[in-house]
């Protein structure tokens, strides 16, 4: 694959942002594929899995974008860049060709590859992964991937959170990280299976995660995290592509 081309797994939209900060904001997701992490509840198994690797289609920056301002009738909207992990993607000509006609760019990465051009998105949403995951967290990365974005980028915080060591490492890094907003969301214990494209999900587990979660930062009196179901799960279950 030549360098400056982009592995993309899927191009879609617009629809809403499920997670986080920009939840329920209109946007165009740009997932890519390949990720240097294997989480043991990953839910974007197509994007990550190398056996999928022939259905992820090299593109430039500048069909991506083509096909971007297709989808949105060439009306500016907020970029979603997803993955995998897309930090490992070469996406500063895309940014700079959407910046240009006034598109938004948030990428939401785990910190572990870290990029110059995370000082050019609009928003950065940084995900480390707790320990249900099966990764270990390395904080010298995440903390470079911070000042790589520097001061002109919106950085912000999202955990997934499966069990009560899940929910300690998010204490451990919002203490770590306390100038940062952070987002807790509970891991979506369902996940498909790569080719399982189905809408059923175990609504009332979900529910009772986010409860859960609730119920543990009132204990701890932790009043400025922000606790969030994903949004596009209750919409549409497991679906790709909405
Ligand atoms: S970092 Fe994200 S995309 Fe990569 S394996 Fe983990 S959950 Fe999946």
């Amino acid at each position: 694959m030549a360098r400056n081309k982009i592995r993309i797994s899927e191009i879609f939209g617009p629809t809403i942002q499920g997670e986080g900060a920009l939840i329920g904001q209109p946007t165009i997701f740009v997932r890519t594929g390949g990720c240097d992490y294997r989480c043991s509840w990953c839910d974007t198994l197509h994007a990550v899995d190398s056996k999928f690797h022939d259905r992820w289609k090299p593109m430039s920056a500048r069909e991506i974008f083509e096909k971007i301002e297709k989808l949105s009738n060439g009306n500016p909207i907020m970029i979603s860049l997803s993955g995998g992990n897309p930090a490992i993607q070469p996406l500063q000509p895309l940014i700079d060709l959407g910046h240009d006609k006034g598109y938004k760019f948030a990428l939401e990465t785990q910190g572990s590859v870290v990029r110059d051009w995370f000082a050019d998105l609009d928003i950065l949403t940084l995900s480390p992964k707790p320990p249900s995951s099966d990764m270990d967290t390395d904080y010298d990365l995440l903390d470079k991937s911070i000042k790589a974005a520097g001061d002109n980028v919106d950085i912000l915080l999202k955990i997934a959170i499966q069990n009560e060591a899940d929910y300690l490492y998010a204490r451990d890094i919002a203490k770590r990280y306390k100038y940062i907003p952070i987002y807790l969301q509970p891991v979506n214990h369902s996940p498909p299976s790569v080719d399982n494209n189905d809408d059923k999900i175990d609504i009332d587990g979900i529910m009772g995660r986010m409860r859960w979660l609730i119920d543990m930062a009132k204990q701890d009196d932790w009043n400025n995290v922000r606790i969030l179901p994903q949004l596009h799960i209750l919409l549409w279950g497991n679906k790709k592509g909405v």
